[in-house]
């Protein structure tokens, strides 16, 4: 039988559209991008091809993207850019809630002498905006903020914090990672001065990303040498990971405006939760008074469940889950996530997040349903 994949926050599956788009660009069109001949040429025009696209998928122009190998280095780009404001601009604020790529720069930053601003959550998940707002004024160089949470999907409003940080010209950078195809995503609107983005999140391939940057932000370079990426990311491009993304960043954006298809996966992600809610006494589903993307839930167990133990009953009864963020599956420890969200150790460390894709399927569901049940079962039966 199939195995039951419900870990699409990790990683997601290429779409085949996408692979198929790939493919000609290893051995048929191999060329170098930055190379004056037919075979170059054609490299660059996919490229461009691809640029549009994501900045289609975030409502931004071709010029404002910037090629990355992934979210992770889009991230430390915005990061070391806001870093080299100087002068006063000294400030970075953030959340209690980001992923680790965000949470490690910020620390990066406090490290090396800069103020930094954690903000908190409430039991729901939900920014305290204001005590982000009250952190903006002509100090801070950056805002970094997480659109979709990746733990339990919940979505923050940025739009007050937007207009803050354009009135005291600071950057407002946003981890979009986990909202493609889920959310219509439009840079104005966010009011974003950076944003980062993952293609394998949304059906594309490992290992690239993008960051998208207002025209005029001036960027810092991580990798340096020959000018590709506007001069700020040296290194002769990815061009099939690219071509990948491009078609990705299509099918994302179309998803997103597909309300038949959000409704469909909203339903899946319900039907779950209320299947595991009947079964299991005690149970309970993190942020679920928030907004949330509809892909994700991510789940508490009364008593001190062990998750790595329940993901390795799952994973022996077909059904692939993490414990909080991937990042953390191979640590133990409670999610940084849900402690500020005022859960218990005990019960951020036997949470389980489940994230659907447009691949998942109603029998998907049900098979998950029937074995989260067993494996807790099991697990309370041992307790
Ligand atoms: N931000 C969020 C919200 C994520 O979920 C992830 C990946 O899990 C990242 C950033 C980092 O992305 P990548 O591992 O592709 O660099």
């Amino acid at each position: 039988m199939e195995r039951v994949y419900l870990d699409n926050n990790a990683t997601t599956r290429v779409a085949q559209e996408v692979l198929d788009a790939m493919l000609p660009w290893f051995r048929e069109r191999w060329g170098n991008p930055s190379s004056l001949y037919p075979l170059g040429e054609a490299s660059a025009d996919a490229m461009r091809a691809a640029r549009s696209e994501l900045a289609r998928l975030v409502g931004g122009t071709p010029e404002e993207v910037v090629f990355t190998s992934g979210a992770s280095e889009s991230i430390a780009t915005a990061f070391e850019s806001a870093r080299r404001r100087g002068g006063d601009r000294v400030r970075f604020v953030t959340s209690a809630v980001e992923h680790s790529a965000v949470t490690a720069q910020v620390e990066a930053c406090a490290a090396s002498g800069a103020e930094t601003v954690v903000a908190g959550v409430d039991h729901e998940g939900r920014l305290d905006r204001d005590a982000v707002l009250s952190a903006i004024d002509g100090r801070t160089a950056l805002v970094s903020l997480i659109l979709a949470n990746n733990e339990t999907g919940v979505v923050s409003d940025l739009g007050e914090i937007a207009a803050a940080c354009k009135a005291a010209d600071a950057w407002l950078h946003v981890d979009a990672v986990q909202a493609p195809g889920k959310l219509p995503l439009d840079v104005s609107e966010l009011g974003a001065d950076l944003l980062s983005l993952s293609a394998h999140k949304f059906h594309g391939p490992k290992g690239v990303g993008a960051l998208w940057a207002r025209r005029d932000l001036p960027l810092a370079g991580l990798v340096l040498g020959g000018p590709q990426e506007r001069e700020v990311r040296a290194g002769t491009e990815n061009v099939p990971g690219i071509v990948g993304a491009g078609v990705a960043a299509r099918l994302a954006r179309e998803h997103a405006l597909d309300t038949a298809a959000l409704d469909r996966l909203t339903g899946m992600r319900d039907r779950l939760e209320t299947g595991i809610l009947e079964r299991i006494p005690g149970a309970r589903v993190h942020g679920a008074g928030a907004p949330r993307v509809p892909n994700t839930t991510n789940i508490g167990f009364s008593g001190d469940l062990d998750a790595i133990t329940l993901l390795a009953l799952l994973a022996a009864s077909g059904v692939d889950a993490s414990a909080g963020s991937a990042c953390h599956a191979d640590r133990s420890g409670p999610s940084p996530v849900l402690l500020a969200m005022g859960c218990s150790e005990g019960e951020a460390a036997g949470s389980l997040r489940l994230s659907l894709s447009r691949d998942t399927t109603g029998e998907d569901v049900e098979r998950a349903i029937g074995a989260v049940s067993e494996a807790i079962e099991t697990l309370r039966a041992l307790a």
